[in-house]
């Protein structure tokens, strides 16, 4: 099969590998389609250490090919979206059911090789099935759509709130669409105004353009008290999160779900004096199968979202367009 091996930072090469055969408990999935994003960035470019070789790609769907011993739910032909994190099932976090916050979970095309090849081994509790009906896009879809409906959850949003996300990418534009579909009034705050018309396009009563503005103001506008009742952050950059606090009312709840790589300066004086709730959420444990019915039910539209798509041996050009302003989600077709 062909694949797409890291052996270094930005040393991407396609190669020819052998098939992997699944042992038991495992399935070997035919990739139709792998997304990237920014953890896949970030581990190209070296600045997320990996051990190499490396087959990257956590974002991935495709059609079971072959099933190992003792796998009774999945059979060859079956369409299914990758879960790619798997937790230990033994330590204290597992056992008590956060296994999203495992310290041994093993995350697919990261720790182990992913999706960006022709085939991809894998335990079998990975592959949701799709139900029938969904597209291409909309089961590629699945994976940051799982991301988005935890931190809403986490958010406890409650019909006629409003909310406010920040980031306007893959996640944000999802998120939005999550929140309406929760009944949710929805402020998007994002940088540029071609994501910005998008945001609006899927439903935002509101967007701000951090360029006019700090996004506080708009929130008031928006809200018409203090601020808005729920706050989503996706960007992860530091003064995002700095950002995303002030959008929120005196006891308003922020979830942060993007990954500030470095410090943030936050003014707690603003959290204790408005009594705000700070929330993380970290990717998903049992959202898939809500993620795929949001989808089904058309609650969630991923067609603007698909903004490229790059055969395998072109990924170098994917990694290329994925720091373009007008690309949102890439695709990967091995
Ligand atoms: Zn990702
Ligand atoms: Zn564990």
């Amino acid at each position: 099969m062909k694949a797409a091996v890291l052996h270094g930072p930005r040393d991407l090469r396609i190669e020819s590998a052998t098939v992997p055969a699944p042992a038991p408990g495992e399935v070997l999935v035919r990739v139709k389609a792998a997304g990237l994003c920014g953890t896949d960035y970030r581990i190209w470019s070296g600045d997320r250490p990996v051990r190499y070789p490396l087959i990257m790609g956590h974002e991935f769907i495709g059609e079971v090919a072959a099933v190992g011993a003792g796998v009774t739910h999945l059979m060859p032909g079956d369409r299914v979206a990758v879960e790619p994190n798997y937790s230990c099932g033994s330590c204290a976090l597992c056992r008590e059911g956060n296994r999203n916050l495992c310290a041994k979970r093993t995350a697919v095309g990261i720790d182990v090789s992913g999706g960006f090849a022709q085939f991809a081994r894998l335990p079998a509790r990975c592959c949701w099935l799709a139900p029938a009906g969904l597209t291409e896009e909309q089961l590629l879809l699945t994976e940051p759509l799982a991301v988005m409906v935890r931190a809403v959850a986490r958010a406890e949003v409650k019909p006629g709130a409003t909310a406010a996300v920040v980031g306007a990418g893959t996640l944000g534009l999802l998120g939005l669409q999550v929140l309406r579909a929760r009944g949710a009034r929805v402020l998007v705050v994002g940088r540029t105004d071609r994501r910005l018309s998008l945001a609006r396009q899927l439903g935002a009563e509101a967007v701000h353009a951090l360029a006019a503005g700090p996004g506080s103001e708009a929130a008031r506008a928006f809200s018409g008290r203090e601020g808005v009742d729920v706050v989503v952050e996706t960007a992860g950059t530091p003064e995002a999160v700095a950002g995303a606090i002030e959008l929120a009312r005196p006891g308003g709840r922020v979830v942060l779900t993007g990954l500030p790589h470095e410090p943030s300066q936050v003014h707690f004086f603003w959290v204790v004096r408005h009594e705000l709730t700070l929330v993380g959420s970290m990717i998903y444990q049992d959202e898939f199968p809500e993620a795929m019915r949001l989808l089904h039910d058309g609650a969630v539209t991923v067609a603007p979202l698909v903004t490229h798509r790059f055969p395998l041996d072109a990924i170098g050009d994917a990694f290329v367009a994925y720091r373009q302003p007008d690309s949102i989600k890439i695709a990967v077709i091995p």
